[in-house]
């Protein structure tokens, strides 16, 4: 008998519990005509992924999209299995035999690198690292970076990198509007910060930042934005690609950055300077094993093979007086045990959210499409994944699980970690975070060891 029946309902596990793994689970959990249960397993005791890791503590309102994944938590036939690992706790085998189909949706981890001399100098870190710091990651809330330093490059110009800068650039007067975590808000609050750099490779129009997220660097409390009129020029190549893009935002955001280029400055106690067309060629080695500048090379913009326009050195050095760097060059998926990898992506090699050569498995989010978008392009992304799992469900092409019994898969993982983090547990998380937030006067209170959360569950 085909899954999919109030009998034998169709039984999907989704790895995973960021943006890509909710909107997954909302779109087989809705569909009319298919009981389906969903078991969606997460290896921190907390769900939502980079909403509540990743996207930055100030832009609460982004966060607000969590109501909706509120929302499918609560339809039937959904099961969240928190502080659970896919690979240490279960292996892909056993995921088969109790489901008909697994999605991961495990995001991209790790960050890229920038493959110059002296990436690995005590001061240089990815953004990944202090993204996940400031947000109170459990694997990160004891990394910690050297705030004593005035000067900061992060190179990348994406919305991370604008992100980091930012977050760099707050006052401890703006802390109790956010959600980070305390031990990043009592670090920075002594931060000596002055001058933060955002180096761009390219041009303005080539930047991956989002028309939102500069006209921000305009409203900072506490610093000037400081932009070179020559940086935002734009040379043929630019407006040519400005004109093929066709995109008002696009405009938008070239407007935004020539006007800060005329923006007098108004003596904020910092300064954020947006460099474009330069590269990082050498973090520099102050003698003792610490980043001691940073060298750059100045580019101009040229052609590729494909026509993509590609920045090209003009060999013109000069060095930061950087003595922290954060590199902010895009993030990268890992190989998860078991599955094929494009190790050239960072993705699992799939075809509309299929895994190539693995019946029953599919891939949604950054590991399907790579680290690009915003969180709302996860959705058109899931359902692609869930349509394509569907048709595969009408077509009898998935492998039926030899043990669809959803209390058997409850069994074999309370066996396996005994700390198991359901969607209740989490929510006595959630109100405890919230609650002892508003005794301070903050939105949360990010509690950010797991031990702790543990205690957090179990003891209300
Ligand atoms: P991103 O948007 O892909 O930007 C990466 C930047 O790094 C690009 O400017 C890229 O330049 C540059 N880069 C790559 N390799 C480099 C190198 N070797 N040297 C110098 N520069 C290099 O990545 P992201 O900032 O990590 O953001 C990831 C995704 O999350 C994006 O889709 C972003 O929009 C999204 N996000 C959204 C928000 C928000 O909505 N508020 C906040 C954070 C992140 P090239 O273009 O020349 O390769």
């Amino acid at each position: 008998m085909r899954p999919g029946t109030p009998e034998r309902p169709l039984r999907v596990a989704i790895i995973g519990s960021g943006p890509a793994a909710f909107y997954a689970a909302d779109q087989i959990l809705r569909q009319k005509e298919l009981t389906a249960q969903v078991d969606m397993i997460e290896r921190l005791p907390t769900p939502y992924g980079l909403v509540r890791g990743g996207v930055a503590p100030d832009h609460l309102k982004i966060k607000s999209v969590i109501a909706m994944y509120e929302k499918t938590a609560a339809l039937p036939g959904f099961r969240f299995f928190g502080n659970v690992e896919y690979g240490k706790h279960l292996t892909l085998d056993e995921l088969r035999a109790h489901f008909d189909a697994i999605l991961f949706a495990t995001g991209a981890p790790t960050d890229r690198r920038m493959g110059i001399p002296g990436e690995d100098l005590a001061g240089s870190h990815s953004a990944t690292e202090f993204v996940a710091w400031y947000n109170g990651h459990p694997d990160f809330r004891t990394h910690s970076f050297d705030l004593t330093q005035e000067r900061v490059a992060v190179v990348g110009a994406g919305n991370v990198a604008i992100d980091v800068a930012r977050i760099l650039c707050l006052g401890p007067d703006e802390f109790d509007e956010t959600d980070m975590a305390h031990h990043a808000c009592e670090a920075l609050a002594t931060s000596r910060i002055r001058e933060v750099w955002i180096l761009g490779r390219r041009g303005v129009v080539q930047s991956s930042f989002t028309t939102n997220e500069v006209r921000e660097l305009g409203e900072m409390k506490h610093a000037d934005i400081v932009v070179r009129p020559d940086d935002v020029a734009l040379d043929d190549i630019s407006h040519e690609e400005l004109k093929a893009s066709g995109r008002p935002a696009m405009q938008q955001k070239v407007d935004l950055m020539t006007g800060f280029a005329s923006k007098p400055l108004e003596n904020k106690p910092r300064k954020l300077h947006v460099r474009f067309l330069v590269s990082p060629v050498e973090v520099i080695d102050d003698g003792t094993g610490k980043v001691g500048g940073l060298k750059i090379v100045r580019n101009r913009l040229a052609r590729n093979a494909d026509g993509a326009s590609v920045a090209e050195s003009t060999g013109e050095t000069e060095i930061l007086p950087v003595g922290l760097v954060f590199r902010s060059v895009g993030y990268r998926g890992t190989a998860l045990p078991g599955l094929p990898f494009d190790e050239r992506k960072g993705t699992l090699p799939n075809e509309k959210g299929r895994v190539k050569e693995t019946p029953g498995i599919y891939a949604s989010g950054w590991i399907k499409r790579g680290p690009t978008g915003v969180i709302g392009n996860n959705k058109a992304d899931s359902v692609e994944t869930v349509n394509t799992l569907l048709a595969d469900l009408a077509a009898d092409a998935l492998p039926s699980a030899a043990q669809p019994d959803a209390s058997a898969f409850e069994a074999l993982v309370r066996e396996r970690q005994s700390k198991v983090v359901t969607y209740a547990g989490w929510q006595r998380l959630d109100a405890h975070e919230l609650e002892k937030g508003k005794a301070v006067g903050r939105p949360r209170w990010k509690v950010t060891s797991v031990p702790e959360m543990l205690q957090a569950i179990d003891g209300e």
